[in-house]
């Protein structure tokens, strides 16, 4: 009732949310009888969730952020989802994102933007902004978010909230609306290092209605993220810091929130560690072919006939009305990219930017297994500036694309990361994130350096 209080009081503002459960009160009272009736429930039972709309439910609307999916209803539960309601968890809300998570700012959503918390002038990040401003703005305790390219960590680091993507395979995408099946992973938005463990613990494990979800028995990320608070030395653990990152161009208040993170940990005994990955740099080209082209076979099911929107076309053939629904219901980002991904993927192009993009993103998993050869995690800060103005980059794509350098190289090799507050840039008084990075399985890792940082 709090937070839907809350919700009630800020979200006109904010607009983290899509939609408000209306039935919220009743299962958690449900969970409650079933506590009492001496049922064994998490840790984590009857505490809200904001779910970001990219994850289909079958009692709220899952639009992810398209006019093309106005209304629909999921005959089923996305994985994660169902799993957190059998943990006793409780939906409150589908939250906002930019239209099927393709942006970094949630400007980009067909049901307009979100504001960031801190500051309703700037962006909460994206794709996932909703479910970042909606934990940031203690409208929700936990959310549930989705990163392809950074929209978990990204909006963590502008919103000063805690974002973990995990390992490829880590986490169920089933019922995740899929943008890049090779890159997507769902993963928890949380205030702090432990809640994400927590909810990253009810959420993981295999999947068989996921093709790519691994078979690994995973450790406890709770339980890691207690290890990391404990303030035991952290002597022994080798932080890697690439060498080619200060010439990408970086606000100074983030390099130094950064720097001081570094210092931090080193005063708990870590070792940081120059590293070289010479092709880091290159992942957001690479991304920016490989995305659009598995996001353009990914949305061919929009169709007119097997989902949401249909536009009607007086005596037009099966074609006119599709290409009269997708041009009704798809943004422009939407569209930019499916050409930009059909273009990429067509005979005569395939080789030079499809297959070219696939040769750097096997050069950046090279860098990384090199790296991770010397250190036992890697550091950067999230994002390159602290939130910007709403309106600041939405004219020029390239630009926004450009803010995700230093979350892709993750999603291209598979690894983990994890976004984590590092206090505020001093030029603006906004929030810094900085992210580490593990090798693939190696997520415990993230939250027990993470927590040593907070
Ligand atoms: N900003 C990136 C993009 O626009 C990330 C998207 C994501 O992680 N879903 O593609």
């Amino acid at each position: 009732r709090a937070h839907l209080q809350r919700i009630e009081e800020v979200d006109g503002d904010v607009h983290a949310f899509l939609h408000v459960s209306d039935h919220a009160v009743d299962v958690a009272a449900d969970i409650d009888r079933r506590r009492r009736a001496g049922e064994e429930l998490g840790a984590l039972a009857g505490v809200p969730l904001a779910v970001k709309d990219v994850l289909v439910t079958t009692d709220m609307p899952s639009t992810s952020g398209s006019r093309i999916l106005e209304g629909y209803m999921s005959p089923y539960d996305a994985t994660v989802v169902a799993k957190a309601r059998a943990a006793g968890l409780v939906p409150i809300g589908k939250t906002n994102m930019d239209e099927f998570a393709m942006g970094s700012s949630t400007e980009h959503s067909a049901y307009g933007p979100t504001r960031n918390p801190w500051d309703l002038d700037r962006i909460p990040g994206g794709s996932g902004g909703g479910s970042a401003a909606a934990v940031a703005a203690f409208e929700a305790p936990l959310a549930l978010g989705s990163d392809t390219g950074g929209s978990i960590r990204q909006p963590a680091h502008v919103t000063g909230t805690v974002g973990v993507k995990p390992t490829y395979g880590g986490v169920s995408r089933y019922g995740a609306i899929a943008l890049a099946s090779s890159l997507d992973q769902v993963g928890p938005v949380t205030r702090t290092v432990l809640d994400a463990g927590l909810l990253h613990d009810v959420i993981g494990g295999h999947d068989p209605q996921d093709s790519t979800s691994l078979t690994d028995t995973w450790p406890s990320f709770a339980e890691a993220a207690r290890a990391g608070a404990s303030g035991a030395s952290l002597a022994g653990l080798r932080i890697g810091v690439i060498r080619e990152l200060p010439q990408t161009g970086f606000q100074p208040g983030v390099w130094a929130a950064f720097q001081n993170a570094l210092t931090t940990l080193e005063a708990q005994g870590a070792e940081i560690v120059d590293i070289s990955a010479p092709h880091f740099e290159y992942g957001v080209a690479a991304y920016y072919l490989i995305l659009p082209a598995e996001a353009s076979s990914n949305l061919a099911k929009f169709d007119s006939v097997r989902f949401g929107l249909r536009v009607d076309v007086p005596r037009g053939t099966v074609e006119d009305v599709m290409a009269a629904t997708r041009e009704a219901g798809f943004g422009d980002e939407v569209k930019r990219r499916i050409i930009l991904g059909t273009y990429a993927l067509s005979a005569g192009y395939y080789d030079a930017y499809y297959g070219s993009a696939q040769k750097v993103r096997t050069l950046i998993q090279r860098d990384f297994a090199e790296a991770f050869a010397h250190v036992d995690v890697i550091a950067t800060p999230s994002a390159p500036t602290t939130a910007f103005r709403l309106g600041e980059k939405i004219d020029d794509p390239l630009q926004m694309y450009l803010n995700d350098i230093t979350t892709i190289p993750a999603n291209l090799a598979g690894v983990p990361g994890i976004s984590v507050p590092a206090g505020l840039a001093a030029e603006d008084s906004l929030p810094v994130g900085v992210q580490f990075l593990a090798p693939a399985r190696e997520d415990a890792r993230l939250y027990r350096v993470g927590a040593a940082l907070e």
